[in-house]
Formats: structure tokens, sequence, C-alpha cells
């Protein structure tokens, strides 16, 4: 007869077909719950799969705009609320052609578990828009945010629902829709996190998950009594969370030699130079070949010239690989690749980059493996601190939210562990993250009652 898991799943295969990343994501999470299934009955007498799967509420909206020429333009917007059991909801916006219904119930539905692993009162969402940043002026972006808060606002809140940053919302972003936030509620107040310093933005919140990834992984390497010390490390993307893993990297000794766009790759034997890569992606907002105009050491492949399901990055070898751009940017063969190089450690800075036969493969291959809900926690922790200093109008140092992070990494890698051993597997962080921050969340549905 099939699990309680089993008969979950597929009724939401039936359900939602055109939902794929969605799927993926509730299977990766599910398929590792069935032990802490089996000794708790209750999860299953109370419905706790089935409700747990369906966001509490579901936001779309139209988001007209004007460009520069005074063309209309439509966009479609998004909030997905995902779950309110243990805090307000939170979680990122993610500006990209690419938004869908899916690919955010897949990011809502993971940051129920992430929020739930920091120890922190945070609920689970997402939302965006597909809305496409790239090429478009300062002034565009302006009147896109404007546009899309003036909906919005009417659904989030302080106790209610406090979005952030993600793929294509930056700083820039946040500054525009709080702006309009602010304007629409009368309200200064913590609503948006990942805020301008200038505003109620907290030190470190731009760091974060960079570093807090790279903790991370320093934690799974204490556990096995190694280091990444002057070793070797790749990373990709090269946006937000790329750039301050990097940064971590070399501040802990270790070289990282390769970041990556959606249109190719540096690697720089050198070990990547931070302050070149902000000045081109940050600054200038332009492609890695400029990087490797500036860099004499570095080499760009574009990735038009590798093979179409593979992803250049990980056939670099290394000691430690940091996937921080995208879901599903890490296949099997990918993963096979970084084995056979000599690979150990795994620590993810997206979501979801890893493809769930990639993820058997590390666990198979037994390396440190840092499920991303655990490894890239940092950013929402962060944020959760932006929202104290805000509530009790005051503002922390650098040192301070940094100490603070680390002890949060520390606390989500050792809970992932104890949990992960409780079930007899203390190597699979996967099932220890996601017991761990369903349990909770679990619980606290159990103990607020059928509503
Ligand atoms: P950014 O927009 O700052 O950077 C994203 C980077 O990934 C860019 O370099 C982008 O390249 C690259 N990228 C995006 N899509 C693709 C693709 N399809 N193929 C190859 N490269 C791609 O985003 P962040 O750094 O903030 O986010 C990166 C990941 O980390 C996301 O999965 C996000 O959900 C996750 N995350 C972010 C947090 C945060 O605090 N920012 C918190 C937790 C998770 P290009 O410039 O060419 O578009």
């Amino acid at each position: 007869m099939a699990t309680y898991v089993e008969r979950v799943v597929e009724s939401l295969k039936k359900r939602y077909p055109e939902q794929p990343e969605f799927l993926q994501a509730v299977q990766e999470v599910l398929q590792s719950l069935q032990p802490a299934l089996d000794k708790n009955p209750k999860y299953e007498q109370f419905k706790i799969l089935e409700r747990i799967v369906e966001p509490e509420r579901t936001i779309k909206f139209r988001v007209d705009w004007v460009d520069d020429k005074g063309e209309i333009q439509v966009n479609t917007g998004y909030r997905v609320q995902f779950n309110s059991a243990i805090g307000p909801f939170k979680g990122g916006l993610r500006l990209h052609p690419s938004v869908n219904i899916s690919i955010l119930k897949f990011l809502g539905f993971e940051q129920i578990f992430k929020n739930s692993l920091t120890t922190l009162p945070i609920g689970g969402a997402k939302g965006g828009s597909d809305f496409d940043p790239k090429g478009k002026s300062d002034m565009e972006i302006m009147r896109f945010c404007q546009a899309f808060m003036t909906e919005l606002f009417r659904y989030i809140g302080p106790t209610v629902d406090v979005p952030a940053g993600d793929i294509g919302t930056g700083a820039r972003e946040i500054g525009y829709l709080f702006g309009k936030y602010k304007q629409l509620t009368r309200n200064f107040d913590g609503t948006l996190t990942g805020k301008n310093l200038l505003f109620g933005g907290s030190l470190a919140r731009t760091e974060a998950t960079g570093y807090g990834v790279v903790y991370f992984a320093q934690n799974m390497m204490d556990a096995r009594k190694d280091s990444l010390a002057g070793k070797t490390c790749v990373v990709s993307g090269a946006g937000n969370v790329a750039t301050y893993c990097c940064q971590k990297l070399h501040q802990i000794g270790a070289k990282p030699v390769t970041v990556s766009d959606s249109r190719g790759m540096i690697y720089d034997p050198n070990g990547i130079d931070v302050k070149v890569l902000k000045q081109v992606k940050e600054i200038e907002r332009a492609s890695l070949t400029r990087y490797a105009e500036l860099v004499s050491s570095a080499k760009y492949t574009p990735a038009s010239s590798y093979p179409k399901d593979r992803h250049a990055v990980w056939d670099v070898p290394c000691f430690a690989a940091f996937p921080c751009a995208t879901q599903n940017e890490l296949n099997l063969a990918d993963a096979k690749a970084l084995l056979a190089n000599g690979c150990k450690c795994v620590a993810e800075g997206a979501n979801m980059p890893s493809t769930l036969e990639a993820v058997h493969a590390f666990l198979e291959a037994g390396i440190a493996y840092g499920p991303a809900k655990a490894a890239n926690a940092g950013g929402v922790a962060t944020s959760q601190l932006e929202i104290e200093q805000n509530a009790g109008m005051t503002a922390w140092s650098f040192e301070t939210v940094d100490g603070r992070l680390k002890e949060i990494m520390k606390a989500i890698h050792d809970n992932a562990a104890a949990t992960a051993a409780e079930f007899g597997q203390p190597n699979n962080l996967v099932m220890g993250a996601n017991i761990a921050g369903f349990r909770k969340v679990a619980d606290a549905m159990i103990a607020e009652g059928v509503c």
C-alpha cells in the first residue's frame, strides 16, 4: 500500500501537473520526512502534509507601468503567502522573466522550512513578477516598482507579511518599493527588509546570505575535522549571494576561482577579484566579459560554447562548490564531474540549485552536502534581525549582526545534524534540515487547531 507521503505526492501531481518546480521541491522535502511521520502518527491524523503543501493565500495581480518611450507595459505580479503557523509571512520578491506560479510556489514552500530552521519566528512566503529588470533605466525600474507596490501594499505589513530581495530585487528596487509603501500606508515600519542603511536597513544584510553559506560550510568541515582554509573553491552566479560568498571565502583563506552569469563563466586561477566583480556587476551592471577585460589572468567561457545540459563551472577541479545562481543549475552530470574531480563539500547559496538526482549523488558519495534551506538561511535570518532593529528603533554594529549571523548558522547546522543523527543518518543534512524545519511548523499547526 502506498505510504502517506506517496499518496500526497500523487494527488499533488494530478492537481498541479503544470508546476514542475513546485512538485520537485515538494518531493525533495516530503521524501525525507517519512521517519518523522512514522514516529508521530498525529501528523497524518491532522492532515499536516495535505495542508502544508497548499499556500494559505495566493495573490495574483496586474502591474501596468509606462516605459521611457511612453508605451504602456503590462506584467503579472504575485505573492504566495504559504504558511504563517510560526510567524508573519516572510520571503523575497523575484523579478525575472522566468517567474511563474510554479517557481514561486517552490520558493515559498522551501521558505517555510528554511525560516523555521533559523530558530526565529518567521512564516514562509515568496513573490515577484515576470518583469525583466535587465536593460531597463532607473526610471523604468522605479515606475515598475511603484506600480507593483500599489497593489501589493494591501496584503503586507510588519506583523502580516514582510517581503525582501531575491533575484533581480536588490537595494535599489527595495528602496523604490519602500518609498511607495510608505506613501500609501503612511507608515514608516519594518515591512520590507534589505533596505538602504539611510532608512532602516541593517549592516551586514547585504553580505548575509553569501557569508552565511560559507559559515555553514565551515561548520560542516569542523564536524569532519577538516577546513576550507587554503582550498580551491568554485562559485556559480555573480549576483549578491555569489559576490559575498567569494568575499568571505577570501577572508577565511580559501580561494574562489570561478563566478558565472546567465551568459558565461569566469575562471580566474589567481582567485576572483571581488572589487572588480562588484565594479562589473553592481556598478556597471555589465556581462562578465567585462571582468575578463579588466583582469588579465581571467578566462571567459561563454555558456553557448558548452553542451546544453552541462554547466562549465562544475568542470573546474575544486575542494568545495558553492552554487549561488539559480534553481536546477547543477544536474547529475555536473555532480558526477564534481565528484570525479575530488570535490568534498557542496554548500548551496541559491535555492534548489541541485536537481534531485544530483542531491542523491552527493549523499551517496558521503561528501559534506549543505542543502539550500539550511545553508542559505543567513539572508532571511539577518532580515529578521533588521526587523528587530526597526522595532527597537535602533541600529546595531556590523560586528554585532555578523556575530549573530555566525551563531544562527551554527545553530542551524547543529540542529540539522542532531536531527539527522536522531534518525540514524548523521551525515544526511537534507533529512536533518527537512525534519527539523517541518516538526516545528507541524507542531504549531496542530497546536493552533484546524483553521
Ligand atoms: P542576483 O539577481 O543578485 O544574482 C543572480 C545571479 O545568478 C546573476 O549573476 C545571474 O546572472 C545568475 N543567474 C540567474 N538566472 C540564471 C540562469 N538561469 N542561468 C545562469 N545564471 C543565472 O540574485 P541573488 O544573488 O540574490 O540570488 C541568487 C540565488 O540565491 C537565488 O536562487 C535566490 O533565490 C537565492 N537566495 C538569495 C538570497 C538573498 O539574500 N539575496 C537569500 C537566499 C537565497 P545574470 O546577471 O546574467 O542574470
